[in-house]
């Protein structure tokens, strides 16, 4: 009888089964191989930091995890056409925070990285997470190979141009497991950033040219606030600025208010005087600077956030050119609740601009995209309810799609959402025609099978 219990991160999602961790290839083959018998089941889990049920398996079922494998592989420079591309390969479970200090210390920089450091480099693949830029996708969209360890443990590679390639990318763990992952990374560059408040109006109004405008475009809205927090970047040929010690205090500064804010006010706040967070949201605005500019090196641009907290978060993909409608229905709703006395959202609403992407069941699959979040802290009471809301209205807009890895509630029709699905489901099937790597909620709410 299986006696491990496994749980996510935010601990919505646990169950009782066999949990392993390989420590090499040969060992992950021979995990893989022996627990895909008969019709049990098998998970790959990173750092299990989605909120969807992606991993839990019956009791019988196996997860296997690969916190043990996180080593780098290699880094080579090809010439393609008179042009040098550059690749890096690492071990699945190698986490984002260590990819990037890698490619930075060779003057190297990833592309549509997450925000967030801490996932896997297998788990910000398999759901098609994401940083921002219009001329990239997602992270997947930077892959050149991987290496997929199928369920009889054999090793196959899917390399950028093979027929399977576009349903690897991105496939919420249901081929085989990762054991290892090639990536195109590019050399670092300066990242001009401009970062003001703009009135909500306003903004809306000059959507289609703001979107058009810039290389990579990032915002936020605090419940209650009047303006967007943007922050606008492009590529830049100028030296990044000097990083002087008041710089670095100031910075340490606001991590530290962040982190103790984040972890500590909101949530008091949230549970014992909801009321108060339109002021908190005021206090944290009014630390902000109206107009700040900068250059920075791409590998710190997107990168600015140093403090996490647990939270709830709901995310989805809209097409960008119907992206004000996105905004406008999250924060009418959240205005509605405002003046009702409720405030179930308590840390943002935060939109990223991501170019289109290649996998065939990526959010961002095929189209220019704004991803659109709303965070808000573990223990806030009524944030259900209000996400189920806020779910109805994103998804009624044509072409939305949810983030795979973030809460979606969303049970049916998963499966129409992508023009490519049934292309998906048939490469799936070949490589797993035991389903071992699908669980129940894979199997019946999103592939619908
Ligand atoms: C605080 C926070 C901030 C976040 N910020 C961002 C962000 O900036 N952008 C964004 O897009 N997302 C963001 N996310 C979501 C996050 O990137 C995804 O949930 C990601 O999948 C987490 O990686 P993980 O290693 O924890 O994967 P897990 O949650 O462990 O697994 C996710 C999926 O990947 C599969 N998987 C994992 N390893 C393998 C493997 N070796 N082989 C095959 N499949 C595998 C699993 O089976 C599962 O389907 C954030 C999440 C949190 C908690």
């Amino acid at each position: 009888m299986p006696t491990t219990e496994w749980s996510n991160w935010t601990g919505n999602r646990s169950c009782v089964c066999d949990v392993v961790r390989p420590e090499n290839l040969a060992e992950l083959q021979a995990a893989v191989a022996s627990a895909a018998t008969g019709t049990r089941r098998v998970r790959p889990a990173g750092t299990g930091y989605s909120w969807t049920p992606l991993i839990p398996v019956p009791g019988d079922g196996t997860i296997v995890e690969t916190a043990k494998l996180d080593r780098l592989l290699g880094v080579r420079t090809e010439v393609l056409g008179g042009v040098e591309h550059h690749y890096v390969k690492v071990e699945a479970g190698m986490k984002m925070s260590e990819l990037i200090e890698i490619t930075r210390s060779r003057g190297l920089t990833l592309r549509s990285p997450t925000l967030f450091p801490w996932p896997s480099i297998a788990g910000a693949l398999s759901t098609g997470s994401h940083g921002v830029g219009r001329k990239g996708g997602c992270f997947a969209d930077s892959l050149h190979s991987l290496d997929i360890v199928d369920a009889t443990g054999s090793l196959r590679r899917v390399t950028r141009g093979d027929a399977d390639f576009p349903a690897a990318m991105v496939a919420l763990g249901s081929l085989g497991m990762i054991y290892a992952a090639e990536l195109e990374v590019s050399p670092e560059f300066n990242v001009y950033v401009d970062k003001r408040n703009v009135p909500v109006d306003r903004t809306l109004a000059e959507f289609d040219d703001l979107i058009e405008a810039y290389d990579y475009l990032e915002m936020f809205w605090m419940p209650g606030a009047e303006t967007f927090y943007l922050m606008l970047m492009d590529e830049s040929g100028a030296h990044a600025d000097e990083w002087s010690f008041r710089r670095k205090a100031e910075q340490w500064f606001d991590t530290t208010i962040q982190s103790r804010a984040a972890n500590v006010w909101v949530p008091w706040i949230a549970q014992h005087a909801p009321g108060l967070t339109p002021v908190l949201t005021k206090l944290a605005g009014g630390t902000v600077t109206e107009v700040e500019k900068e250059i920075v090196p791409a590998s710190d641009a997107f990168h600015f956030q140093k403090a996490y907290s647990k939270n709830w978060d709901i995310a989805y993909s809209i097409p960008a050119t119907h992206a004000a409608e996105a905004w406008s229905r999250a924060i009418d709703l959240v205005n509605d609740y405002a003046e009702a006395g409720a405030y179930p959202i308590n840390y943002a609403l935060h939109g990223r601009f991501v170019g289109p992407g290649e996998g065939w069941i990526a959010p961002n699959h095929d189209r220019y995209s704004l991803y659109i979040e709303a965070t808000t802290a573990i223990g806030t009471p009524g944030f259900q309810g209000f996400f189920d809301e806020l779910e109805s209205r994103w998804a009624g807009i044509p072409g939305a799609r949810p983030h795979w890895g973030k809460h979606f509630g969303r049970t049916t029709g998963l499966d129409t959402l992508y023009p490519r699905m049934a292309d998906f489901l048939a490469v799936r099937q070949a490589w797993d025609p035991g389903r071992h790597f699908l669980n129940p909620w894979l199997e019946h709410d999103v592939f619908d099978l």
